[in-house]
């Protein structure tokens, strides 16, 4: 089956990338992404980059892109790591927090002030992420914390994804640590800081500063990327480079779909703007403006 394909026809105001098989896979760029941005930079729209992985900081992101050829401001760059940090530091300042988490994600907390503990009798917020460092030991302190019904402690995640993509297959991600917890304490995890929910969504449209209806959401999978897109009205487009293929489109009803469907990242621009630029199919594949 040929893959569908259907380009945008305008140019947006706001863009809203996904990262993780969107513009990169592992440490290659993927075609076409860094003249996309280039154009949009020169077309003056603006851009935001979203990641629901808390295994590094925006810094350690801006400079992977860098590496890769394209330079990201500093609030052009969002993950969860920064959205669970707002939200434990706004709704609970003084809380006692445990994180099931890596250094990225625990380093951020203890710089805005956050009080970490594993005393679960201290414990008012467990955080499940993304942690390859799990063990039987974390486990059990965050069951004890939220298995006690009398502390009410607050069961929240930075991101829902099951699985993170990587090039040879995937790691079991946050939506494996909230899973654990939810089957020990029958408890359900209340809150996620990551993409589609509204938490990471609003902190998206503040930063990007333009109306949702202006925006496009570019990512390449349907329950979170695509489920964005609905959440704040915003325009999507799934791109096939990364987890979706034209098959599990097909499986959408027709009121799901993504308005596009792009083979590659630069087919976000309209044909007349490739024209005007004189890109032709096929080149650019180089992925270097
Ligand atoms: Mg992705």
């Amino acid at each position: 089956m040929s893959a569908p394909s259907s380009r945008p026809d305008r140019i947006f105001e706001g863009y809203i990338f996904d990262l993780d098989g969107t513009v990169y896979v592992g440490e290659e760029l993927l075609p076409g992404s860094a003249r996309l941005l280039a154009a949009l930079r020169e077309l003056g729209r603006r851009v935001i980059f979203v990641s629901n992985n808390p295994t590094r900081t925006t810094s350690q992101y801006r400079e992977k892109l860098r590496r890769l050829g394209i330079e990201v401001g500093e609030a052009e760059m969002i993950n969860t790591v920064v959205t669970t940090v707002d939200w434990v530091t706004a709704e609970y300042p003084g809380a006692g927090v445990f994180a099931l988490a890596e250094e990225p994600l625990l380093g951020a907390l203890r710089e805005a002030g956050v009080r970490l503990t594993d005393d679960p009798a201290e414990i008012d917020v467990v955080i499940a992420s993304f942690d390859r460092s799990l063990d039987y030991a974390k486990l059990q302190t965050a069951f004890t914390a939220l298995w006690r019904r009398e502390q009410r402690t607050h069961f929240v995640a930075t991101n829902p994804d099951p699985y993170c993509p990587t090039p040879s297959g995937g790691e079991p991600d946050a939506g494996s640590v909230i899973a654990a917890l939810e089957a020990c304490t029958g408890r359900r995890c209340e809150l996620h800081f990551g993409k589609p929910g509204a938490v990471m969504m609003g902190a998206v449209l503040e930063r990007l500063r333009v109306p949702a209806e202006s925006c496009l959401v570019v990512g390449d999978r349907i329950s979170t990327d695509l489920a964005a897109a609905h959440q704040i009205g915003a325009s999507a487009a799934i791109v096939l480079t990364g987890e979706t293929d034209a098959a599990g489109l097909a499986r959408l009803d027709a009121g799901e779909r993504p308005a596009y469907v792009l083979g590659r990242l630069d087919e976000v621009l309209p044909a007349a703007e490739w024209q005007r630029r004189g890109w032709r199919e096929g080149d650019g594949a180089d992925s270097r403006p």
